[in-house]
């Protein structure tokens, strides 16, 4: 049996996603065993990260300050916000340079049985970043899976007042699919090709 030092470390490697019992048992080995420098720097490193990083008051994405690299680009186009489902969405779409506009990031899609409603979205402040700026356009760029489809469709019926275009990418995003897996061509045919839904 291993050390309770060592078991204790081999239990919490098995947060990470995708780590089992035997991948966390060599990882933990192997720091202490060859590489106690490595080891230091990621403790350091997930110590820093944790006590500095939230999120971005304006997108929510994950940032060390209170408007992240995005929102406090100044060269963007104010009148265009984009409404992804995760921060990996946000680097796919960034990849295909595709879109200029700023972003709103929901880290996560409604599922009323797992307890994932509106206000943890953060809805209502996307709703009153919607009202408190002049977007000429509102980008639907939820996944296409059931939940994705689900928050869009929520989205659209809150808006039905907004008085510039709200779309939905469409063409060209593979129906059940995640954004992040989606190659930049794709991603690029998605976005020109979206329809408009409120217009
Ligand atoms: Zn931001």
């Amino acid at each position: 049996m291993h050390s309770p030092i060592i078991q204790e470390l081999i239990n919490h490697l098995k947060y990470l996603p995708g780590v089992g019992n035997k991948s966390a048992t060599r990882m933990a080995y192997y720091l202490l065993e060859q590489n106690r420098p490595a080891a230091l720097k990621l403790a350091n490193s997930l110590n820093e990260a944790v006590d500095k990083i939230h999120h971005c008051e304006s997108c929510r994405i994950l940032t060390e300050n209170s408007l992240c690299q995005l929102c406090s680009d100044p060269s963007r186009d104010t009148k265009t916000l984009c409404v992804v489902g995760s921060p990996a969405d946000v680097f796919a779409i960034e990849q295909s340079r595709i879109y200029k506009g700023y972003y709103f990031v929901l880290m996560g899609s409604l599922s009323p049985l797992d307890g994932i409603g509106p206000n943890e979205l953060g809805l209502p402040e996307l709703f009153k970043k919607i009202s408190d700026n002049d977007y000429k356009e509102v980008i639907l760029a939820t996944s296409t899976t059931v939940e994705g489809e689900g928050t869009a469709n929520y989205i659209i019926n809150e808006l039905s007042d907004f008085p510039g275009d709200v779309t939905r990418i469409a063409f060209g995003v593979p129906l059940g699919g995640d954004l992040e897996y989606v190659d930049g061509t794709t991603l690029g045919h998605a976005f020109s090709g979206r329809k408009t839904i409120i217009s």
